[in-house]
């Protein structure tokens, strides 16, 4: 499980390390949430918004934490 998630929200799909409100997979629609590119934007989870292009910073970045974690749990 990666400590980060994706979130659509202000026209592309962003990944955020923010907590979500406890059992709920997916932040609600509304909800602020911080990007990993620096943006606090606005969740949205409508069909549509899913199918909004990655954050290529996010993606980047998403890409850096994954591999970080994914080494550290093999080395233990
Ligand atoms: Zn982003």
């Amino acid at each position: 499980m990666h400590p980060f998630h994706w979130v659509p929200g202000d026209g592309a799909r962003h990944a955020s390390l923010d907590a979500r409100p406890e059992g709920v997979f997916l932040h609600p629609t509304g909800a602020e949430v911080r990007t990993l590119c620096g943006l606090d934007v606005l969740a949205d989870n409508s069909q549509l918004a899913w199918l909004w292009e990655t954050c290529p910073e996010c993606n980047a970045e998403a890409h850096r934490i994954s591999a970080r974690s994914t080494t550290s749990g093999r080395t233990r």
